[in-house]
């Protein structure tokens, strides 16, 4: 197929090196003359332009992926989408679906919504990596044009993605618990041992934390704009979690505060049985 990424960073450009693998013929659009040099440079693209050279490659595009950060989706559908050819569809990556697939399907009649669950603590072209997809779940949102789905599924298990259909709604209240939710709760984690008044304790901190800090703090010493735009883009649902949230500690604390041994124990016991629900 013939195969357009708007946005080439660590998810375009990792797509792109996947695609490229399988045989597809795949151009890029960045904003940067030096993001389309090395991308064509790693093999993530067989060629790149800047948004005003995309003319003479849109005729041919089967399929476009708007890979850049949220905020500019609905701008990149918009200015792509009048110029594709009738039959060609369109997807996003974007980490959020509601704020984005109403609006991206008034602007293109095949506009398919997807969110990859892959991503990794870097950013940028140099980012990219060969089967960042693999064995990883996919959302792929719903849409009357049933071929237009068919095709964007298929894309995406051709990189190894376990796809999943949901709507928008269910996605963000789903990703909420699982994605944004833990971004919070590691960022406060970070910023609650920085609240140790004696400098010396908070350096012998830093210098025995080991893979149980390492594991917990993860994805809040992640990416920033990335994990503000989870939150604006997904406030309602994020905030419903976060007040799930602080009830649980609040129970914990007073179950800490009266030495209620036996039910912190069930509780972990609880979290123990239940975390293999959500990841192996
Ligand atoms: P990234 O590495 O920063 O790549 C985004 C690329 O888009 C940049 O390399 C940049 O390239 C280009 N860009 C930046 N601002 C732009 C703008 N205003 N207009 C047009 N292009 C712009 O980010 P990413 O992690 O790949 O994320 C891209 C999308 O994937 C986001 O929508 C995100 O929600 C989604 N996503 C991310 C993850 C993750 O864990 N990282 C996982 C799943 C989905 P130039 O500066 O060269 O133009």
């Amino acid at each position: 197929m013939n195969i357009g990424i708007a946005g080439l960073g660590l998810i375009g450009g990792s797509l792109g090196l996947d695609l490229r693998t399988l045989g597809h013929y795949v151009w890029g659009i960045s904003r940067s003359p030096d993001t389309c040099k090395q991308a064509v440079a790693i093999g993530a693209v067989d060629a790149a332009c800047q948004e005003a050279d995309m003319i003479p490659y849109l005729a041919e595009t089967e399929v476009v992926f708007i890979c850049t950060p949220i905020p500019s989706i609905l701008p990149a559908i918009a200015t792509i989408a009048p110029k594709l050819k009738s039959s060609a569809i369109v997807t996003d990556v974007g980490s959020v679906k509601s704020a984005i697939v109403t609006e991206a399907t008034k602007l293109c009649d095949r506009f398919v919504g997807s969110h990859p669950m892959a991503g990794t603590a870097f950013s940028g072209i140099n980012a990219a990596e060969p089967n960042l997809f693999n064995q990883r779940p996919c959302v792929v949102t719903p849409s009357q044009d049933l071929e237009a789905m068919a095709v964007v599924r298929s894309l995406w298990e051709s990189v190894g993605a376990i796809v999943y259909e949901c709507s928008p709604e269910a996605h963000d209240r789903a990703v909420a618990w699982i994605s944004h939710l833990p971004v919070m709760v590691s960022a406060g984690l970070i910023l609650a041992c920085q609240q140790e008044v004696d400098d010396e304790i908070t350096h012998l901190a830093q210098q025995l934390a080991s893979s149980g800090f390492r594991d917990t703090s993860r994805v809040g010493g992640g990416n920033p704009e990335l994990g503000r735009l989870m939150a604006e883009y997904n406030q309602p649902a994020l905030l419903k979690t976060l007040h799930t949230y602080q009830d649980v500690l609040q129970s914990l604390i007073a179950d800490l505060e009266s030495g209620n041994w036996d039910a912190i124990q069930i509780l972990l016991e609880k979290t123990q049985t239940l975390r293999p629900l959500y990841v192996e």
